[in-house]
């Protein structure tokens, strides 16, 4: 259990350091289709043939859509399963981090900078921000 401030701080900095060390990492799942293709040509819209797959497609989200791409070999699976358990990592750490944030703030006392700040938001003069403009 950590609970003096400068535990909390060294916590802090520690998980910072992780985050920093992460390698690549994207939100996103990995997931197989089969099925028949768009050609209505291809052999899979044949009686009897076999469909298509199972692939394996990365499907994640671009700007609020939802975007999938093939994943053709192996190496290219792997390559994806490593960008998604190393976001898991940043989603577990950047979690731990606002966490020992939240102690480091319940535990810092008022000092001058935070009374320095109070001091800072009341207006000196009137602004466009202002309500009483
Ligand atoms: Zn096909």
């Amino acid at each position: 259990m950590l609970n003096s401030l400068a535990e909390l701080e060294h916590r802090r900095a520690a998980i910072a350091q992780q985050i920093s060390q992460l390698g690549d990492l994207r939100p996103g799942s990995i997931s197989a289709t089969s099925g028949r293709c768009g050609k209505p040509s291809c052999r899979c819209h044949q009686p009897g043939q076999p469909v298509h797959g199972p692939n394996l497609r990365f499907t994640y989200k671009l700007d609020g859509k939802t975007v999938s791409e093939s994943l053709p070999d192996p190496a290219a699976e792997h390559k994806a399963e490593r960008e998604v358990a190393e976001f898991r990592n940043f989603q577990r750490l950047s979690h731990e981090f606002v966490e020992v944030n939240a102690g480091i703030c319940r535990l810092r006392p008022v000092g001058e900078e935070e009374i320095n700040a109070q001091e800072k938001k009341r207006p000196q003069r009137s602004t466009g921000r202002s309500r009483r403009n």
